[in-house]
């Protein structure tokens, strides 16, 4: 009988829900003691508040991000931000560049479906060029959208179950987007944009 696998990685946790932005201040319960209540600036624009779930440190002295999932594992493999649907890892990891800003290099970004459910697999979007440019992209894309202005809900399928925002949007968003015309459907072109654009980023990863 073959011994079990065991993958040992060498990061080692260090801060646990570094929050960032506007009740995102250390007194949250919580939180972590080094959290702070100013939201993030990145470089493409887009300010940022919220929680990193763990940083990590590793002996070279590089960090990686997490975010822990509970829910089935939806991650994509090689993915980046998956077609706009998943941001979180590579907004976080871009988020940590700043915060450590020389003092310590940000080698990824990770979505970690941390239960049996969601078979512990770990999504990891490295932050380099490709990651950089897809945020990039998707700020410039949104920000066109915006200066238009033209940016009308168009939930994928199912995601309207899920989001925090339903209590605004109320309960028949998904139902109503479907009815309305397709092309002038802002977010619609910047999915399908951006989907094009990871499934050529993504061939780079499984080539690796
Ligand atoms: S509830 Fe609103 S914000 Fe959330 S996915 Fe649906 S349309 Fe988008």
């Amino acid at each position: 009988m073959s011994a079990p696998k065991v993958f040992i990685s060498y990061y080692v946790p260090w801060r646990f829900e570094l929050s960032f932005g506007p009740s995102g201040d250390a007194k949250r319960r919580q939180a972590d003691s080094h959290s702070s209540a100013k939201p993030v600036d990145l470089d493409c624009g887009i300010q940022v508040r919220g929680s990193i779930d763990l940083v990590e440190r590793h002996p070279s002295g590089h960090i990686r991000i997490s975010d822990h999932k509970t829910g089935k594992a939806n991650g994509e493999d090689g993915q980046i931000i998956a077609g706009g649907k998943s941001l979180q890892p590579a907004l976080y990891a871009l988020v940590a560049e700043k915060l450590f800003h020389g003092e310590l290099k940000v080698d990824c970004g990770r979505l970690y479906f941390c239960t049996s459910t969601g078979g512990f697999t770990e999504v990891i979007v490295p932050l380099d060029q490709y990651t950089r440019k897809s945020i990039a992209q998707l700020a410039a894309i949104v920000g066109e959208a915006l200066d238009k202005p033209c940016l009308p809900a168009a939930p994928a399928e199912k995601q309207c179950a899920w989001c925090d925002y339903q209590p605004i949007c109320g309960p028949y968003e998904e139902q109503r987007a479907r009815r309305k015309p397709k092309e002038p459907l802002a977010p619609r072109r910047l999915e399908e944009k951006l989907y094009r654009h990871d499934a050529v980023l993504s061939e780079r990863f499984r080539r690796r």
